[in-house]
């Protein structure tokens, strides 16, 4: 949510800057600002809309903003409208200060009002410049003690690049709660939101810990907390190529990524499962399987595509290792006064490992004694380090909003951890065994459901401009109907429900009229002949089904309006194969109807606000 790049070195700032930002610009779009250090003072441009947008106004005036030290921002609203007197970099009262920053100042208000007490004059409705007048306020010549004291009365949570007029040579950096790395190139550095707006220029780099300040100079860094406490950072090697953050022949990262999901999944398995042993070896779970494996509850969270998994691994694990789970939103479970008892696990399901909802519910359960797991994408995200132990998925970066592979490896790795967990209990090694050959198969079965997009395109043209879609699943084909929905309605702007297909004759059952598409996921499996039972419901009030059915399944014909063939696999593994076939409806309705499918609109990818 929200993308911050800064540069400190000896190249031109503004090209390194743009290109950083238009790197992270599906962390937040609304709109975007760049501040670059000419001998004389700080150049400032904002704009709404898009990078290109920002890019385009500032090449009208290129030589003020000739410098080689820079900040920039593409914003993710939180606080007052996307308009140019909102954007970042936001300034203080005297105009020597200048800072972005990603985030929520929870008590900016207070300090608002104690600030125009003062007389300062605000030009914007953000919390963000409530923090750039306070650092300006606490100025006194040393740009670090100016924002390590800011910082010091603020609640809420930052990720902050700062440079101040009077300090040429000089930016400081700090973080809680939002991401923020340092990348340390040969005389320069590079900081960013992420990695991705770091790789091009060098491998070398550093997480921010929450409360940690940094002050970048070309000569150096220095790290310290905010009572000026040196603190050493933990240095890494990003392992992320370019390759791998760029669109190559696709359109939209997020075709690419649907289409990237069997290699990403053979990825996620590669080196784990062990067929002929029935073994599943994950390094993350050596200190705690023991733990993991005599849980008397797991809890299960996420929020919104992650919350999907979560449900599919709920059932896995209920089925598989016969513990009982139940699956909880973080940003509920955080403020409810959860009963966590004895031998309680909770596991932290999301991609980034930002996901400030989840986070804040890691921490309640940790606090309250649980066992945390997390099953996560970022590597050295904040959910990574925060929990006791977890597993990568390992699927690569995801850049498309509409998470894609990321689910199809959080669904992956929660049927690891049921299998290690299940086999340690009760499933034999034959049973186990097989199961993981199964496993093992569902890449290439993935690859069978994406060589269907034209197909699964021609369906969509049909019933794309119709508004209002159901997504209807039983047992594991529910939380896979659930995001179908969520799926189609992030990025093509139709509203879809999804549910158990049993739930729609309690009340939905009433918005169906004639010509209303309503996706069934329907492979074979335990509840057929009732979902069967469901679909003719549909018809007899005028609706349009369209089934994700398995390959031989010629009892579903004379049921279906439209059928997406999918190669049959154990329900258990089920999710991972039907919902390629509706992230690729969503994609292709999307498309169909004009919109930017890697820029949805009022999204951004990584919540990284509560
Ligand atoms: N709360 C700040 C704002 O609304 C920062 C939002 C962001 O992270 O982009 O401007």
């Amino acid at each position: 949510m929200c993308g911050i790049v800064g540069y400190l070195g000896d190249r031109p700032a503004l090209p390194l800057l743009l290109e950083g930002l238009k790197r992270l610009e599906y962390r937040g779009y609304d709109s975007a600002g760049v501040c670059v250090r000419r001998p004389d003072g700080l150049s400032t441009c904002r704009e709404v809309g898009k990078v290109a947008a920002l890019e385009a106004r500032v090449g009208k005036d290129l030589a003020s903003f000739a410098g080689t030290e820079g900040i920039a921002h593409t914003r993710w609203a939180t606080h007052g409208v996307p308009a140019e007197r909102n954007a970042h970099p936001h300034r203080d009262d005297k105009s020597r200060i200048s800072l972005v920053h990603n985030g929520i100042i929870e008590n900016y208000q207070t300090i608002k009002t104690a600030l125009e007490s003062k007389g300062c004059k605000f030009e914007s409705e953000t919390d963000t410049e409530v923090l750039a007048m306070l650092v300006g306020e606490l100025y006194e010549g040393d740009l670090e003690k100016a924002v390590q004291a800011a910082l010091r009365e603020i609640t809420g949570a930052y990720a902050i690049a700062v440079m101040s007029v009077d300090e040429p040579g000089v930016m400081v950096v700090a973080r809680k709660g939002s991401p923020l790395m340092v990348g340390i190139g040969l005389n320069e550095f590079v900081i960013a939101s992420d990695p991705s707006a770091i790789v091009a220029h060098t491998q070398q780099a550093f997480a921010l810990e929450d409360f940690t300040v940094c002050r970048l100079t070309r000569d150096g860094y220095r790290t310290s907390n905010l009572h000026n406490i040196p603190v050493t950072p933990k240095l890494m090697e990003l392992e992320m190529k370019l390759e791998e953050i760029e669109l190559g022949e696709f359109p939209h990262f997020m075709l690419k990524e649907i289409f990237e999901q069997p290699k990403a999944l053979r990825n996620t398995l590669s080196g784990r499962v062990d067929m002929e042993r029935g073994e599943i070896f994950l390094g993350g779970l050596q200190q705690i399987g023991r733990k993991l494996t005599h849980a008397k509850r797991i809890v299960f969270t996420g929020q919104g595509t992650a919350w999907h998994a979560a449900l599919v691994a709920e059932y896995m694990m209920e089925e598989l290792a016969r513990i009982p789970c139940e699956v909880q939103y973080g940003s509920e479970f955080r403020y409810r006064n959860p009963i966590v008892e004895d031998h309680t696990v909770l596991v932290a399901i999301s991609q980034s490992g930002e996901t400030a909802d989840t986070l804040a519910a890691l921490e309640e359960a940790k606090q309250r004694g649980a066992l945390t797991l997390g099953i996560v994408n970022v590597v050295g995200s904040s959910i990574a380090r925060a929990t006791d132990a977890g597993v990568y998925l390992r699927v690569g970066p995801e850049i498309g909003v509409a998470s894609t592979k990321a689910f199809i490896g959080q669904v992956a790795v929660s049927a690891m951890l049921a299998l290690y967990a299940g086999r340690r209990r009760h499933l034999s090694i034959e049973a186990t065994g097989s199961l993981l050959t199964e496993l093992d198969a569902i890449p290439d079965k993935i690859r069978q459901v994406t060589d269907q997009s034209e197909h699964i395109k021609s369906i969509v043209a049909k019933y794309v401009d119709l508004n209002n879609w159901l997504f209807l699943g039983r047992g594991y084909n529910y939380p896979v109907a659930l995001e179908g929905a969520l799926k189609i309605k992030e990025i093509s702007y139709i509203h879809a429900e999804g549910m158990p297909a049993a739930e729609m004759k309690h009340g939905p059952i009433a918005l169906i009229h004639d010509g209303m598409p309503c996706v069934f996921v329907a492979p074979m499996g335990s509840q057929h002949d009732k979902v069967i039972g469901n679909m003719q419901e549909v018809r007899a009030r005028g609706g349009r089904v369209i089934v994700i059915a398995s390959e031989g399944d010629t009892e579903i014909e004379s049921h279906a309006d439209e059928i997406i063939r999918v190669p049959a696999c154990p329900e258990v593994f089920s999710p991972m194969v039907t919902t390629v076939a509706l992230q690729l409806m969503a994609y292709h309705a999307a498309v169909l109807r004009g919109h930017d499918v890697d820029k949805p609109r009022n999204l951004a990818k990584s919540v990284t606000v509560e």
